[in-house]
C-alpha cells in the first residue's frame, strides 16, 4: 500500500475538511506516544465526513478514526494510512432530550445537561474525550454509562446514513456493536434525560472532577484505566477465591485490585511507569516509548496469569499494529 497524493490533493478541496499530512500522533493522544501517519483529516460536517470516507475507499487508503485520543495506544511506528476525525460538536437541547453531534466534548454535554436541569450524565463529568467515541466504547463512571441514556444512534456505514436504537447498539461493559463494525462510523445521537435540580447535579460533577482531578491529574500522559474491571461471576475459580468480598462492589472488581497484588504499583519499563496509588493507572514519565508500555502491560498480564489464573484484558484501543483495523 503507499500513500496516495491524488487523493490528499482530493481531499483539501473539500470544503469544511482539514488536512494534515504527516501529523505525529504523539500530538493527538494523551499518552503522548506514537508516530506520523500519513495524514489526518478534520471533518466540521457530515458531508465533509462522508467524502473523505468514501474518497479514502475508493484510493485504496487505509484508514482509521481517532477522537480526543484519550483511550489509544499508538504504535512508534505510527499508522501506515490516514487518520479521520469528526470534529461537529452541536449539543442541541429541545427538551428533555438532547441532540449531540459526536465530536463534542463529553465533559461539555454533561455541563450542559446540568445547566438544563436534566439528570443522568452528572456523575460522568471529568470523563476526557469525545461523544462518538464514548458511545462506541460505552464510557462511564461512578454507576452511570452512556448507554443508559442512549436515545439513538445515527452513523455512517460507508454508503448511506443510518440510525440504530439503543436495543440495536448493543451495549453493554464497555461495548457497543461498534467495536464489531469499526467501519460504522458515529456522527450523532440523541439522548433522553430526566429532569432534576441543576444547583444539585452541578454540586455532584464537581465533587467528582475534584476527586477525578486527584487521581489523574489534567497535565497526566496516560489512557486512563489500562484495564478493563471483571464482572465478579465471569472470574477463573482461583481468582474468585481470592477476593476479599469488600472488593466486589456492584457485581465488578476492580482489576487494580489484582494488579496491586501482584506488585504492579510503581513498576516502571523505561519511561513508562505503573502509579505508586493506582495499579490500574498507567503514565508516560516524559520520555517513555510504546514499546515500554506494551513490554509493562505484557509484564503485569504475565504476573496475573501466573497468580490468579486470570487474563486481564485491555479497555484502551491499540491503533497501528493490526492493519485489519483499517478500513479500506
Ligand atoms: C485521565 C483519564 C481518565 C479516564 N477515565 C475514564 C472513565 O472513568 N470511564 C471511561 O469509560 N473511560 C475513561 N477514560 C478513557 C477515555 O476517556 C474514554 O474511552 C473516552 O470515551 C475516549 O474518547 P476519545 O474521544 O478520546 O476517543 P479516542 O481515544 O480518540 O478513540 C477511542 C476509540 O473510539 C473510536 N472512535 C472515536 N470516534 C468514533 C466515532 N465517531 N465513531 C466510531 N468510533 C469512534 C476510535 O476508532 C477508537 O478506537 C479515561 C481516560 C483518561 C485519559
Amino acid at each position: 500500500m503507499t500513500f496516495s497524493h491524488d487523493a490528499m490533493h482530493h481531499l483539501r478541496q473539500v470544503p469544511g475538511l482539514r488536512v494534515l499530512p504527516g501529523a505525529e500522533l504523539r500530538h493527538h493522544t494523551r499518552f503522548r506516544l506514537g508516530g506520523p501517519c500519513w495524514f489526518l483529516a478534520d471533518a466540521e460536517t457530515p458531508e465533509a465526513f462522508q467524502q473523505a470516507y468514501i474518497t479514502l475507499a475508493a484510493a485504496g487508503i487505509p484508514w482509521t478514526s481517532i477522537g480526543a485520543g484519550t483511550n489509544l495506544i499508538v504504535n512508534d511506528a505510527g499508522y501506515p494510512g490516514a487518520i479521520l476525525r469528526y470534529s461537529a460538536s452541536r449539543i442541541l437541547v429541545p427538551g428533555t432530550n438532547i441532540f449531540v453531534d459526536a465530536g463534542a466534548e463529553l465533559n461539555a454535554l454533561v455541563d450542559t445537561a446540568n445547566a438544563h436541569a436534566l439528570a443522568g450524565l452528572e456523575s460522568m463529568a471529568g470523563i476526557p474525550g469525545w461523544v462518538g467515541a464514548a458511545i462506541y466504547g460505552n464510557a462511564g463512571a461512578y454507576g452511570q454509562s452512556i448507554h443508559q441514556r442512549v436515545e439513538s444512534v445515527r452513523f455512517f456505514d460507508g454508503r448511506e446514513l443510518r440510525q440504530w436504537s439503543k436495543a440495536e447498539c448493543g451495549f453493554r461493559y464497555r461495548h457497543s456493536r461498534f467495536k464489531e463494525h469499526k467501519e460504522y462510523q458515529i456522527l450523532s445521537a440523541t439522548l433522553q434525560l430526566e429532569p432534576g435540580d441543576a444547583a444539585a447535579l452541578q454540586a455532584v460533577s464537581q465533587k467528582i472532577r475534584a476527586t477525578r482531578d486527584a487521581k489523574f491529574p489534567p497535565s497526566m500522559a496516560c489512557a486512563g484505566s489500562i484495564f478493563k474491571n471483571f464482572l465478579y461471576k465471569d472470574l477463573p475459580d482461583r481468582a474468585r477465591a481470592a477476593v476479599p468480598p469488600a472488593k466486589v462492589i456492584e457485581g465488578k472488581v476492580p482489576a487494580g485490585w489484582f494488579l496491586e497484588e501482584v506488585g504492579a504499583k510503581g513498576l516502571q519499563v523505561g519511561g513508562i511507569k505503573v502509579a505508586d496509588y493506582h495499579a490500574n493507572l498507567i503514565y508516560n514519565t516524559g520520555h517513555g516509548t510504546t514499546a515500554d508500555l506494551l513490554a509493562l502491560i505484557a509484564e503485569l498480564k504475565t504476573r496475573a496469569w501466573h497468580q490468579f489464573n486470570l487474563s486481564i484484558e485491555e479497555e484502551v484501543q491499540y491503533l497501528g499494529f493490526d492493519t485489519a483495523t483499517s478500513h479500506a
